[in-house]
């Protein structure tokens, strides 16, 4: 009995062994697992950051928390938001910031807050502001957390062009998160183009856009038209309405 209970074990076993190497054709032995292994080029070590959020060891610091080196005013010269307490705070007339630097295709993590509005304060008017990829494709950024306005205008949308998937968005005043990874357009030599930009953006860690095909430039009132460029800074939308972005780094893809 005892044998035969030991048999009966080993019966499911051996049974999909025996299955295993009859879908193999031609009654051919299994290919060695060690062709289909990969081992070079080895992806490069990365550090982590210590918490979530936080840059990892190749990220470029793109505002260090003391002041505005790295950025300028979109209307030349020096950028004049104010820096209080580890944070850029847009200032009323200071107008849209950028970095300095150039890029093409990022990862970006930006953290973002608008304060406490008065009610009267509604739709596009409650906190605008916006995250540009390379100075022309904005994330919106927007307090609808229970602010109602057209969906692509709307906290995580392409503005314009794509409303969030969901809104993720906290209460103000908290502290919201952009993680974004874009992909630059790419145009032909003759500047016609070749690929649309691609953006995936979690808000909050929870996805709101999923490898969306950017249609051109986002504007207030055209569609948009592709027109060819090379790399952009990242802008931040000034709107005279004191919000608050703090730990902006990005990653060149
Ligand atoms: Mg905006």
């Amino acid at each position: 009995m005892k044998k035969l209970v030991a048999l009966m074990a080993l019966l499911p076993l051996t049974t999909g062994a025996v299955l295993a190497q009859a879908t193999y054709p031609g009654g051919n032995p299994p290919p060695k697992p060690e062709l289909t292994e990969v081992w070079s080029p080895v992806p490069p070590k990365v550090e982590p950051g210590r918490m979530l959020g936080q840059p990892p060891s190749d990220a470029i610091i793109l505002f260090n928390g003391r002041d505005l080196s790295g950025w300028e005013s979109v209307n030349g010269g020096a950028a004049q938001w104010a820096v209080e307490n580890g944070e850029m705070v847009d200032q009323p007339k200071a107008g849209h910031i950028q970095t300095r630097q150039a890029f093409g295709d990022v990862q970006l993590h930006i953290e973002w807050m608008i304060p406490v509005l008065p009610p009267e304060r509604k739709g596009q008017d409650r906190g605008n502001s916006g995250v540009y990829l390379q100075g022309l494709y904005e994330v919106q950024v927007l307090d609808t957390y229970d602010n109602p306005t057209y969906v692509n205008g709307e906290a995580g949308a392409i503005y314009k062009q794509s409303a969030p998937l969901v809104n993720a968005l906290k209460p103000a005043p908290n502290w919201q998160a952009y993680d974004i990874v874009y992909y630059a357009p790419r145009f032909y030599k003759d500047g016609t183009l070749a690929e649309p930009a691609r953006i995936t953006v979690l808000l909050n860690g929870v996805l709101v856009q999923s490898n969306f095909a950017i249609k051109g430039p986002t504007d207030y009132r055209m569609l948009p038209v592709y027109k060819a460029h090379g790399d952009g800074p990242i802008m931040l939308q000034a709107h005279n309405n004191a919000v608050r972005y703090r730990n902006i780094w990005v990653r060149k893809l």
